[in-house]
């Protein structure tokens, strides 16, 4: 069976109209697709095609105006907000801005830390421990959890945004955008480190991206997005190649 499981999903976003109208936008306009395990969906589109916002959803991050979201088997779609907390731990979310995510006066071993401490109820020790495992298995050196944010390139800190994920052993990681903000050379790196997390960890990855040789690259499956509806659908030799 898939890890996620999205049926009918609409999302509307409350606006207000020239005139200072209550309204809504549909953003997702009855979307349904599967991640499945250990695997990649991509989802691609231009800009405003829906993309992040279907991937906001599955992370918890946006509510749904109706459809159903089956997360590890669990109908996930009408959680409790107690429910939600403990499934954000198994989704996690890694954006194109790896920065503007990072708290600047917080070392990356505090902000790495913090959620295992606070929300699993982990010794320091033991938390400071699992940090070091993490920092180790994106590529940085164990000093790296003493810096701050601004000591790090953007490459790496695309690679402690990964860590931080990471080290709340989740199953799902939504990619929005992960490699866009990063030079040619450093997105190759960063692409190579998420494929190697897939295979040591078992991770399922929903992958957003405008870049369609990046998908090609990456993706097992892709849905291709316009206007909040799924356009096209299938493996990735079979969409990325269709002339
Ligand atoms: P994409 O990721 O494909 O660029 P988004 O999911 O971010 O698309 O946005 C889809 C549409 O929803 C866009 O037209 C965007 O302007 C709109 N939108 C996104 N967030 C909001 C919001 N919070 N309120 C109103 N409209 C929004
Ligand atoms: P506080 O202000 O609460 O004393 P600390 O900076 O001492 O904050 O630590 C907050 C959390 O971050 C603690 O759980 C600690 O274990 C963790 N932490 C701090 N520095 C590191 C580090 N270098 N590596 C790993 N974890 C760290």
């Amino acid at each position: 069976d898939a890890l996620v499981s999205v049926r009918d999903l609409v999302v509307d976003y409350p606006i207000r109209t020239a005139s200072g109208k209550k309204s809504v936008f549909r953003a997702v306009d009855g979307v349904s697709f599967d991640v499945p395990r250990g695997r990649t969906l991509g989802i691609v589109g231009e800009s405003g095609s829906g993309k992040s916002t279907s991937g906001n959803v599955v992370a918890g991050l946006v509510e749904a105006t109706s459809g159903t979201i089956v997360f590890d088997g669990r109908d996930i779609s009408r959680a409790s907000a107690r429910e939600r907390r403990a499934l954000t731990r198994d989704i996690q979310v890694i954006f194109q801005d790896p920065y503007g995510s990072l708290n600047p006066v917080k070392t990356i071993g505090r902000t790495l830390a913090e959620p295992l401490v606070a929300g699993h109820g982990m010794s320091r020790a033991a938390a400071r421990e699992r940090v070091a495992d993490a920092l180790a298995r994106v590529g940085l050196d164990a000093g790296a959890a003493d810096r701050y944010p601004a000591q790090f390139s953007g490459g790496q800190r695309q690679r402690i945004a990964i860590a931080r994920a990471v080290v709340l052993q989740p199953k799902l990681i939504v990619c929005d955008e992960p490699v866009s903000a990063l030079d040619l050379s450093i997105q190759q790196q960063v692409l190579e480190l998420l494929a190697r997390l897939q295979r040591e960890l078992g991770l399922s990855y929903i992958f957003i991206s405008h870049d369609l040789s990046v998908v090609r690259s990456f993706c097992d499956e892709v849905l291709v997005m316009n206007g909040g509806r799924i356009v096209e659908a299938g493996p990735v030799a079979a969409v990325c190649d269709d002339p």
